[in-house]
């Protein structure tokens, strides 16, 4: 791995009206500009919106989810007309054309009777809504796709959702690259060192588990192993980080040049570890001393772990978790 993230085009798709497009029912969008602007340069993205795409037109009548029984449904809100069934037969041929792109992610567009992910008004029999629904077609994404990362921009807008989101999406490629192919044992021993303490803020059991899987790659059929790490390693990273975490492995990394320190040294990081743990500076402080330390004393185990470099740096997700 080089010093800095891989800067290589993820392929994520998003909710068109993101991006700007002009594709909602009133031929308007909802341009989100951390997306557009700032994730835009790393991205190649696919854009879908699925009410268009399925023939409902532009402009058309709103929509929203119903509860009809057992089951929700996707109805005109002042006709009644019930599009569910032919949504949900373009999403399962949609999806299936997504799954052929190698996605790295997914962006969808929040509260959308079609694409949003959590938390979608859903009508009951007396016209009331709870907040309980999931987009038709979000709905068959998510089901498809388990291991993709998938968020809304809405929760996007919280700095430790959305470090954890690209975190996981750069992950996500990585994984898919490694897997592409005839990968070899040597190829997985390789890519797991380099993720250990990634694994290590997110989760020390799955971290753990996954050491004793690696370790006995050679015992178990290959798709097994391939689908089992997969599965395992994006739970993982799926379980936001906490201060209290990442200070764990902050200090597990400060393990590794301890004799090499002077004693300033040592008093420096950590003292700035012990601020990034009390909130007073965002982990790219400390981190960046540990880079700086581990290039400086040449520790190869850590200028070769992603978590000093998960993402690009030019994103300065780290200046606000
Ligand atoms: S939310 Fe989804 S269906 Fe609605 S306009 Fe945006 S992309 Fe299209």
């Amino acid at each position: 791995m080089s010093e800095s993230s891989p800067t290589v085009t993820l392929r994520v798709g998003v909710s068109s009206c993101l991006l700007g497009q002009k594709v909602r029912y009133d031929r308007g969008h909802k341009r989100d500009r951390f997306l557009s602007d700032e994730l835009g340069p790393f991205v190649d993205w696919v854009p879908v919106c699925p009410e268009v795409e399925s023939g409902l037109g532009l402009p058309r009548p709103t929509m929203h989810l119903a509860k009809n029984g057992d089951s929700v449904v996707l109805i005109e809100t002042k006709s009644g007309l019930d599009h569910t069934r032919t949504m949900k037969a373009f999403a399962r041929r949609r999806v299936r054309e997504l799954r052929e792109l190698n996605l790295s992610g997914y962006v969808l567009k929040k509260d959308s009777p079609s694409c949003g992910m959590t938390r979608v008004k859903v009508r009951n029999e007396k016209g009331m809504p709870d907040r309980n629904g999931v987009g038709v077609f979000a709905a068959i994404l998510l089901q498809a796709l388990p291991n993709l990362p998938i968020e809304e921009e809405g929760r996007l807008h919280d700095a430790r959702l959305r470090e954890n989101f690209i975190e996981r999406i750069f992950a996500f490629q990585r994984l898919n690259m490694l897997f592409t192919g005839h990968w070899t044992r040597q190829q997985v021993v390789a890519f797991h060192t380099a993720h250990k303490l990634q694994l290590m803020a997110h989760s020390t059991k799955i971290y753990r588990d996954l050491g004793q899987r690696v370790a006995a790659v050679k015992d178990l059929p290959r798709t097994e192993f391939r689908d089992g790490y997969i599965g395992d390693f994006m739970t993982a990273l799926s379980k936001v980080v906490s201060p209290g975490r990442n200070t764990n492995v902050l200090q597990h990394c400060a393990g590794y040049f301890k004799k090499q320190l002077t004693f300033g040294e040592r008093a420096e990081l950590t003292d700035l570890i012990h601020d990034y743990r009390k909130g007073l500076v965002p982990l790219v402080v400390p981190l960046t001393l540990i880079r700086h330390f581990a290039r400086l004393y040449d520790i190869d185990y850590l200028k070769g772990q992603y978590f000093l470099d998960p993402h690009p740096r030019e994103l300065m997700l780290r200046n606000h978790v």
